[in-house]
Formats: C-alpha cells, structure tokens, sequence
C-alpha cells in the first residue's frame, strides 16, 4: 500500500457549539489523507502511528473542510489585487502618501520590465489642491524609483492622474488627464496589460496562493472568457493551489458544447484539479445603477429596472441548457428579476443558482427550497450597500439579503465574493453574514442573520472533515464561534491543504 500524503496530529476537528458534539469524533484526532488525496482516517491522537508521508502537528489547533468561494471573476481579480487602492483621500497629499508607502511594498521587480504603479478610486472634487505630475515624480525619487511609470485612475474613471515617467510611455501630456485623455490613458494601461500573457498568468498565480493563505480550496470561476480551456492550460502549466469549478457564458457554449463539456463533468488532463461550472446568464442589473429589477419601482420615479433578457427568453435559455446537461447559474438582484427566475427554472426543469438574490419575496424563498435552487449569497455587498438599500429598498429591507428566511427554508447557499466587487476572502463573507456588520456599526436586518454553522457550511469544500471526502482542509489557529465580527475577518489560517497536499503554511507557534 502507498504511504500517505500526509498526517495531521493533534486536530480538534471544528463542530457546531449549537449541536452536541458527535461522541463517535475522537477529540484531539489525527487525521491521515491517503495517497489518493482522499481522507483515509481519523483515529484519537497517538493511537496509530503515522506511517510515512509529511506529519504535521497541529497542536490542538482547529481544522475543517477547505472553503469554496463560490463566486469570483479571477483574472479581474489578479489584476485588481496589483492595484492601489486610493479610495477615501481627502486631498492629493493623501494619495502622494499612499503612493510613497505602495512603491516601497511592490518595487521593480526586473530593470527589463518596469511595472508601472496603478492606483484606483480617488475623487478629486473637493480636494484643495490641483494634483500634479510633478507630486508623483519627486515621490518616485524619494523611494529610489526615479522613472517609475505612476498611473492613478479616478473612482469615477473619468480622469487619470499620471507622473512624467507614465506620460512618456504611454505617449500623454503628464499630470491630471479628464474625459477622452483619460479613457486614453486607461485603454492604453489595459492593452498593455494584456500583450503579455506571462504577465496575467503571473498575477494569477500569486492570487492562488493569496486565496489558499485564506483557506481557500476552491472557486467558481465567472470570468468572462472560455474559463474551462483557460483554467485547463493554467494548471498544466504549474498553478496547483485551487481546485476550479469554471462557469460558461452563452457566448462560450458552442465551443464548450464542441468539446464535449457539460456542468460537472472534468476537464481532461486537470487530474480533477478543474470541473465544467454552470451556464452564467442575467436575469437583471444591479442595485446602484438602479438597474435591480423590483417588484416596486425606485422612489420617486415609475422605474422597476431592468430585464436582462426579452419576456419568454429566459425560460427558452435555461430549457436550452438543461437539455445539453447545463446547470445555470443566473444573475437574479431585484425581487422581480429572482421570481422570474424561479419561474424559469420551474418552467425548463433546468437547475442550479440565483445569484446574488439580494432581494427575495416570501412565497418565493419557500419556491426556491421546494424547487432545489441554491442561492449565491455575497454578505459583503450587503456590507457596502446598507445605506443605498435603506434608500432604494425604504421600507422592505427586512426582505433583502435574506439568508436566514433562506436557510429556515431550506435552501442551499453558496458563498461567494464576486472578486474584485468584494476581496476574494471568505472569512469577510462569513463575518458579513454571522454578524450582518463589519465594525462598531449596529447590525443591518439582524433577523436575517446566519448562525456561524450555517455559514461555514456555506462555503465549506465537502459537509465535514471524515473518511472518504476530498482531503481539501483548512486549519484555524482561532474557534470561528468565539470571534466578533472584526476577528473573524481576520481569521487567522494556520494551514491549507490541497487534495493532502499543503498550499499554505502559517504556523505562528
Ligand atoms: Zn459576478
């Protein structure tokens, strides 16, 4: 018989306080994941002596299944998590300042490729000053970056802000460019980015290894591209950190179709590392664009939003989908938008998720559960868009991001981040939809609160850590159910573990 992968000694293997503890669990345990990259057994600590493969003691620390992040657009995400935010600064002073800290953070990395600095999300209104190349240029000289390419894109992205260095590259008057000179710039930042792969599949890797220090095992991919044929080369080509559900848009399908792909199934030569993902289809907008398709209209206007597809359309798309072994995973925001969507799904026999379901309508919470549709959940834009909701949505809140309606109900939810809209980490996920709040700020819609069970099992890679389940773990140096909400997005993760194999390793001990 073959060794091992791996042995972790001394795990308490996390279980509900809300539940009594399974009696049958050995508690410290050692848990054994077998050749296979399956988990093979768990004896109490020091009963069976490890034999061969990688031992690791864990030292009474906690350990779960891996967590899945069930919503990403991950190349945007690499290439947003380069950028610096600058949101927030009340004058360019500020954003100087922050510059000067993030050119100390990420140097040059080569004299043969100079990277340039990108920041985002300022706004410049109100500042007192004019912001001026001549600020950027003597900040890269202050750092020891003299020539250093400074690129800074308002929140608005109507006008960029760019030093000396970044005027000569990109061929652009340096300083405060607006309008036409500053889409300019931006189409010319983006081209740039994109003429060498090596330079996307670099970030890509790097957010892997940033997801797996989160005590991410997997993600479904929503990027809009061909994701099984991208995340297929990606991992030949050596990423090993995640394991990767890739979603399908209709304009990918016939290719996907071509290869003779549905949802579930693997994608060859991934070693299982990559599996086909649902058809990703819109329903409707979004809530800041007003663009969330309600049942109400916004206040004081006759607009209920916007339908993302034609009447009888969508019924048509998911029948469609099922009958080539597609599950569809469909943007659904405003209650309208998600009771369509449920019409649709119940009209085609099609399956799968609404996503986001922001907001919900009673009877169609109890039809979700009665019709098996999960239903993506993304705590942190409930988060952002409180104070948005309590103006938009006056008045019906108590029905929006409705987690704990849903999980009474019975349906599935699957955690997400729709990295870049939310950082790519479920541990702000998990906070977001335990505590409904991120600070000292009182809790929005409590009564939609999820017990942190609920939530972890939400994002978890398999229901619990026992023979047989994929050995996709994570290790925890804290207990999730003692953290208040600003801990528990901190939490600090100890290990990762891959099929058995480690992707991350933090131990603070
Ligand atoms: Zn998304």
């Amino acid at each position: 018989m073959k060794p091992p992968l791996l042995t972790l000694i001394g795990a308490r293997l996390w279980s509900d306080p809300a539940f009594p503890r399974d009696a049958t669990v050995p508690d410290p345990a050692d848990v054994t994941i077998g050749a296979e990259g399956r988990v093979a057994s768990i004896t109490p600590t020091g009963t069976v002596p490890p034999s061969g493969g990688r031992v690791i003691d864990l030292e009474g620390r906690w350990l779960m299944p891996g967590l899945v992040d069930h919503h990403v657009h991950f190349t945007m995400w690499a290439k947003h998590r380069g950028r610096v935010g600058l949101a927030g600064a009340r004058s360019a002073d500020e954003v100087v300042d922050v510059v000067r800290g993030a050119l100390v953070d990420h140097p040059v990395l080569s004299l043969a490729d100079v990277e340039p600095l990108v920041g985002s999300g300022y706004q410049d209104a109100l500042w007192p000053e004019p912001p001026t190349a001549a600020m950027l240029d003597e900040v890269a000289v202050h750092v020891g970056q003299y020539g250093r390419p400074i690129v800074l894109i308002s929140h608005d992205m109507h006008s960029v802000w760019i030093n000396t260095a970044a005027g000569e590259r990109y061929g652009l008057p340096a300083g405060l460019l607006r309008e036409n000179a500053a889409f300019e710039a931006q189409i010319l930042l983006e081209a740039e980015e994109m003429a060498d792969p090596r330079r996307i599949e670099v970030l890509v890797s790097d957010a892997a290894l940033a997801a797996a220090a989160r005590g991410v095992t997997g993600i479904m991919d929503l990027e809009m591209a061909d994701n099984p044929l991208v995340w297929a080369s990606r991992v030949t080509g050596g990423i090993k950190a995640l394991r990767v559900v890739a979603g399908v848009y209709p304009h990918h399908l016939a290719e996907s179709l071509a290869r003779g792909e549905r949802t579930g199934k693997r994608v060859p030569g991934t070693k299982g590392q990559v599996t086909v993902g649902p058809l990703k289809v819109f329903a409707d907008g979004a809530l800041n664009t007003r663009t969330a398709w309600c049942f109400d209209s916004y206040p004081g206007t006759s607009d209920f939003g916007h339908a993302a597809q034609a009447r009888g359309d969508l019924e048509r798309i998911l029948a469609d989908a099922r009958d080539v072994g597609f599950d569809v995973a469909l943007h659904a925001i405003g209650d309208r938008a998600v009771s369509e969507a449920l019409d649709a799904f119940a009209a085609s026999g099609a399956g799968g998720s609404v996503e986001h379901a922001q907001m919900v309508r009673e009877a169609d919470v109890a039809r979700m559960a009665a019709l098996g549709i999960a239903a993506g959940i993304h705590p942190e834009h409930m988060l952002d868009d409180r104070e948005v909701m309590d103006v938009l949505w006056h008045g019906r809140t108590q029905r929006a991001f409705p987690y704990g309606d849903l999980a009474r109900a019975g349906v599935q939810l699957r955690l997400g981040s729709d990295a870049p809209v939310s950082p790519l980490d479920p541990w702000l996920g998990i906070s977001a939809a335990v505590h409904r709040t991120r600070d000292e700020s009182p809790a929005w819609e409590p009564g939609n609160a999820l017990d942190i069970g609920t939530a972890l099992t939400s994002a978890w890679a398999s229901p619990a850590v026992r023979p047989g389940v994929q050995g996709d773990l994570v290790v925890l140096d804290a207990d999730p159910s003692e953290l208040d909400a600003a801990a528990l997005r901190e939490m600090p993760v100890a290990l990762t573990v891959l099929g058995g194999r480690v992707t991350h390793e933090a131990f603070d001990s």
